[in-house]
């Protein structure tokens, strides 16, 4: 008896559908890649339910006629390529022949389209790939499909699907990297009836990006200064030092205007921001890539998400180049609004990111005073030429706790700029940062206290306002705030409201914690649950020992400074506050002796 049987059509349809449409928005890249490759400069989107339900768009490109139409879902049907040799000077983002067909074999699909010179239209109308219904029509030209019902016959996949949230999230990515690489076509997103963007055409990356982004990163963008070598050039926009998100989702690279995902040009990009950004933030930045098409492959996945340079070292370190050039430039034109004419030029080191420490650039205003360079962080033993190379670690990660350099017998000097605590040591003068050294003392009683954190309601909630795509990000993970004393209600579609904090946050403005909450889900939510919980726990508490402790500029009484170094003293991990930044440093008097040249003999 045979056991090896050819497939029926249909079912080796569905599966091969699988390599492209996993999931809504993979059907939607597919159907905006063909308005666009049908020259449409008005793209309508609408989905219902994250697109689960219900996905249609309204191109007014060129249409199909009715010959086309009646075809144009089979399988290897395309008016886009010939031969596989065409590939090496394909224009449009289709050439495939399978998205329609794809999409047709698993959902319930209406086409209506219309060419330009046509009386008449088409609508079609398929249940799994199978032409049901078939009306000619009196239509606008162009073509608008409509996709009911996702994965109806696939209900292996359709038990794929993730949540509304996170599958509306999918879709608002993909659609703000489409508005953000075609500026001269009119985009339009509704989700569940609601327009959510309206994104006129534009003249260039950073109009465009003011469109579909929110407030802290359009005040802190730059265009990309354009950066050419001659095979490749750059161009587009990117965040300053002043913006820092806890993902990677602001970052967008275009080649030839094909949005990809390329890993290794993301680290690039990071590079260039290195010691700008500290550890564990991320820039938001939209490139685009020119390269001659003939040195990169794009069909080396179904989706045609990824791509391969020929060359790819070369692209990567123009990238850097580009981004820490655009950087460079940036900060001295800041520099030179800050410096008085009158006043001797700074010193600018020759390249500043080397120079300083990964945190310089976070603060307000760009400050190159020489560093300090004489301290000695008080809990650095001595690296050894391993540790060296990892200097851009996290200080908490890398330097173990040593005892003898715990400053045991000190006496309080005073507070210094109400933000040092100084004191004399035998070996020196040791010097610490309130804030710091408050947050880590906090971080680590939370963690012994949490479960029961006294709460106090507030008299008039605190009303936030969010994008529709952060708070359906939040809402499943409400509980998170609630164990942490924080309760928190939707409030509107785009609103929650805070109505009760603990104690030790009452007053305390704690929008940013919710904001960086939502970063952090995103980030972490591919993460198993366990680990997802905990490092979301972690930093939640980290930023609520940040909130709570003494800030630069309090002034302390001498009370409260002794409370703070006989806590600091009980404290496990007291060399580094949460987000990795000592809280002391020594100034070793014999370092102070050179310095008055007390040290020849
Ligand atoms: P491909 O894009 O790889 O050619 P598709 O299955 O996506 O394959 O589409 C098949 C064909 O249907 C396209 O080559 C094009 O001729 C036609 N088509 C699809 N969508 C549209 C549209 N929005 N406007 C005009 N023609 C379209
Ligand atoms: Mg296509």
């Amino acid at each position: 008896m045979n056991t090896i049987h050819t497939l029926p059509q249909h079912e080796a349809q569905k599966i091969a559908a699988g390599e492209v449409i996993e999931r809504p928005s993979n059907s939607i890249k597919e159907l905006l890649e063909n308005s666009l490759d049908a020259h449409a400069t008005t793209i309508t989107l609408s989905v219902k339910k994250g697109g689960k339900e219900q996905i249609s768009i309204i191109d007014n490109g060129q249409g199909m006629s009715l010959e086309d139409a009646k075809i144009c879902f089979i399988r290897h049907t395309t008016s886009k390529i010939a031969t596989v040799e065409d590939l090496d000077t394909i224009a449009t983002f289709g050439f495939r022949g399978e998205a329609l067909a794809s999409i047709c074999s698993i959902a319930k699909v209406t086409i209506i389209t219309k060419k330009k010179d046509a009386t008449e239209g088409i609508k079609l109308y398929l249940e799994a790939g199978v032409l049901k219904k078939e009306t000619v029509t009196s239509c606008q030209t162009g073509t608008t499909i409509i996709i009911d019902d996702l994965f109806y016959n696939v209900p292996v996949r359709k038990n794929f699907l993730k949540t509304t949230a996170t599958e509306w999230n999918n879709i608002t990515t993909l659609f703000k990297a489409f508005v953000l690489s075609h500026h001269s076509v009119h985009f339009t997103l509704e989700h569940n009836n609601k327009i959510i963007y309206n994104c006129p055409p534009s003249k260039n990356t950073l109009e465009r990006s003011l469109q579909v982004f929110e407030a802290p990163l359009i005040t802190n963008i730059i265009v990309l200064d354009s950066f050419n070598t001659p095979s490749v050039s750059f161009s587009g926009a990117i965040t300053t030092q002043h913006y820092a998100r806890y993902d990677r989702g602001g970052i967008f690279f275009f080649v030839n205007n094909r949005w990809v995902k390329n890993f290794k040009l993301t680290n690039a990009l990071l590079k260039g921001y290195l010691n700008v950004l500290p550890t564990g933030r991320y820039p938001a930045a939209i490139i685009n890539i020119t390269i001659d098409q003939k040195t990169v492959d794009i069909n080396i996945h179904p989706k045609k998400e990824e791509i391969k340079f020929m060359n790819q070292r070369h692209v990567e370190s123009a990238l850097t180049a580009a981004i820490k050039n655009t950087l460079e430039n940036h900060l001295s034109e800041q520099l030179k609004k800050h410096v008085n004419i009158a006043s001797p030029a700074p010193q600018i080191p020759d390249n500043p990111f080397q120079e300083r420490g990964p945190f310089f650039l976070a603060q307000e205003t760009v400050d190159y005073s020489p560093p300090l360079q004489h301290l000695e962080e008080i809990n650095r033993v001595k690296p050894t030429a391993s540790e060296t190379k990892q200097s851009d670690q996290t200080l908490s990660s890398m330097i173990p706790v040593k005892q003898e350099t715990i400053p045991e017998n000190y006496s309080l000097i005073g507070q210094f700029k109400k933000t040092y605590l100084l004191l004399e040591h035998k070996d020196g003068l040791f010097i610490i940062d309130q804030h710091a050294a408050h947050e880590r003392i906090l971080y680590e009683k939370f963690a012994d206290t949490f479960k029961d954190v006294p709460v106090v309601p507030l008299l008039f909630p605190l009303i936030i306002i969010l994008t529709e795509e952060d708070i359906t990000t939040l809402v499943p993970h409400f509980d998170l705030f609630k164990k942490h004393g924080i309760e928190v209600e939707q409030f509107g579609y785009n609103q929650i409201a805070i109505k009760a904090t603990p104690v030790f946050l009452k007053n305390q403005p704690i929008n940013d914690i919710i904001e960086q909450t939502v970063g952090w889900i995103k980030e972490l939510q591919h993460i198993d649950k366990e680990d997802f919980f905990k490092k979301i726990t972690e930093r939640i508490r980290a930023q609520m020992a940040c909130k709570a402790a003494v800030r630069a500029g309090d002034t302390l009484s001498q009370e409260t400074m002794e409370q703070l170094l006989s806590d600091l003293e009980k404290t496990e991990n007291r060399f580094s506050c949460p987000h990795g930044r000592p809280t002391g440093w020594l100034l070793t008097l014999s370092e102070i002796e050179k310095k008055f040249k007390r040290d020849y003999k």
